[in-house]
């Protein structure tokens, strides 16, 4: 069963000729229980999708249902719906427990007693009972998004919304937190959209991920579909770091021209190319990680200068460079390559993608 459900979603702002397509023709399931990241780059649609879902922003076109209701005329606070902004949104004059309790006397019968309960009983969970009788200003970040987390979990709504929650915080707390968010999730079990930029989050929080660029569902799909199998020129570039390296050439028929040296294609890459290609031009694709450095000399190798290395812990990370085509390449830190070195590569067939030159869709 999905818990909610975009359809056909278009969002537009603006009329006239500033009309801005903020949400371009999304349609989406968010499965029961399930944990599903928004992610792309800054302007992609992400936040206003999100705000679509919680009734903040009304649809241009499409419908959006949840728990099998559609809301598109629901007000947010009929929506059964609990948002996590990344500025928190507490109310300043409101202790803790002032804060967690408001939403919860203005939107249900509950009595105070069984408020008490539930807000305590929050707290426990998020360990902030300390903090109940203090207000927003005497918190730290780390305090304050913990206990916007509490208003939104006191509430028990069908689907949580959260906004880059941990965007402000600092970068030790901000992993720390993913993890209990995700500790919490499973213990909650309540179906979660969350919004993010960072595509490393994306990749350890998701259960699935929904990439978006231009207002334009890219792919949907658990992190190491969209990381193994993605399905077009731009969710290749996007997840993953250091990012995919990617070359445009011609295809000649059982290779890919790129100029600098011919890629030959295997049986099995030349079909799916054939069948797929709208031109003659392929953009080859390939992650640092899989290229090999090898002592080979033969026509699937190819050699080429390094023009910089950079440490990066156990790796290093090698960026070459041949006749104006650039390529990154992470090797073990204990390689002794040096800027200035010639090394020869290979692409191991298995790990180079294919995306087709025009449409940028992957062969
Ligand atoms: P993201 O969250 O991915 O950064 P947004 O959903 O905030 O992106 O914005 C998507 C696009 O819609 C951007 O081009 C943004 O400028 C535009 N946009 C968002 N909100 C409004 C608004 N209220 N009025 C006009 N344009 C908007």
């Amino acid at each position: 069963m999905a818990n909610a459900q975009l359809a056909h979603v278009t969002k537009r702002f603006g009329d006239g000729g500033d009309t801005v397509v903020a949400v371009d023709d999304i349609s989406l399931d968010i499965e029961d229980g399930e944990f599903l990241v928004l992610v792309g780059p800054s302007g992609c649609g992400k936040s206003t999708t999100l705000r679509l879902i919680a009734g903040l922003e009304t649809v241009s076109e499409g419908e959006i249902r949840i728990s099998d209701r559609v809301v598109n005329d629901v007000k947010p606070k009929d929506r059964d719906i609990a948002m996590v902004f990344q500025n928190y949104a507490l109310y300043p004059q409101r202790t803790v427990r002032g804060n967690m309790s408001f939403g919860l006397k203005m939107t249900t019968d509950l009595s105070e007693r069984e408020i008490t309960d539930r807000v305590d009983q929050t707290a426990e969970m998020l360990s902030i009972s300390d903090l109940l009788d203090r207000k927003p200003g005497a918190l730290s970040g780390g305090q304050q998004q913990r206990v916007a987390l509490g208003r939104a979990i006191v509430r028990d709504p069908a689907l949580f919304l959260m906004d880059e929650p941990l965007s402000n915080l600092d970068a030790k707390l901000r992993t720390q937190m993913r993890t209990e968010l995700q500790e919490l999730h499973q213990e909650l079990g309540t179906a979660t959209v969350y919004v993010t930029h960072d595509q490393t989050e994306a990749m350890t929080m998701g259960d699935r991920i929904a990439v978006l660029d231009g207002g334009e569902l890219q792919q949907i799909g658990t992190p190491l579909e969209c990381y193994y199998e993605p399905a077009n020129r731009f969710v290749a570039g996007f997840i993953g770091s250091p990012s995919m390296n990617q070359v445009g050439g011609r295809f000649t028929g059982d290779a890919i021209d790129v100029g600098a040296f011919e890629y030959p294609l295997t049986d099995e890459q030349r079909e799916a190319v054939e069948e797929g290609i709208t031109g003659d031009t392929v953009t080859l694709g390939i992650r640092p990680e899989d290229v090999t450095l090898t002592d080979d000399h033969d026509s699937r190798t190819i050699e080429i200068a390094v023009s910089v290395v950079e440490p990066m812990g156990s790796e290093n990370l090698l960026h070459l460079e041949k006749d104006g085509i650039e390529l990154s390449v992470s090797v073990s830190g204990n390689q002794l390559v040096t800027g200035g070195d010639t090394v020869r590569v290979q692409f191991p067939p298995d790990h180079v993608h294919a995306f087709d030159g025009e449409s940028g869709k992957a062969l």
